[in-house]
């Protein structure tokens, strides 16, 4: 996808802080995070939001979930835990039309999600 921010940082063509890199996932830093520790988990295939997942797409769930839990080690909050939020669609305030995991996590949250 030509114009589609995440698929250029996936290219190259827009730096990232990458945390985590791997055949088919992209793990980066929120470039305006809301907590402490604010990664985002893309798959490298562009597709739109979570509504867009093909039958065929749905493996892409299991590495998505293998980068979570690596992720999640490697910024060292694997015991105290995080959240993690895709948005979809106009409702959720979704920006970026390139299906995406915010592992938000380093402080104590509150129980509502929404704020
Ligand atoms: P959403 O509202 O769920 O679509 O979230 C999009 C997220 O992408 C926001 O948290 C932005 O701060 C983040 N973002 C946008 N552009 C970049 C970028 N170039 N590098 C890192 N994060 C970005
Ligand atoms: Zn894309």
């Amino acid at each position: 996808m030509e114009d589609c921010v995440f698929c250029k940082i996936i290219k190259g063509e827009i730096p990232s802080d990458k945390v985590y890199e791997d055949e088919d996932i992209l793990a980066f830093n929120d470039i305006n995070p809301a907590t402490p520790i604010h990664v985002l988990i893309i798959p490298k295939k562009h597709i739109e939001n979570l509504m867009e997942f093909k039958p065929e797409d749905y493996k892409i769930m299991e590495k998505i979930l293998a980068a979570v839990q690596k992720v999640a080690k490697k910024v060292g909050v694997e015991e105290k835990g995080f959240r993690l939020i895709a948005n979809c669609g106009p409702d959720s305030g979704q920006e970026v039309m390139h299906v995406h995991f915010h592992l938000l996590a380093g402080e104590k949250m509150g129980p509502k999600i929404v704020h």
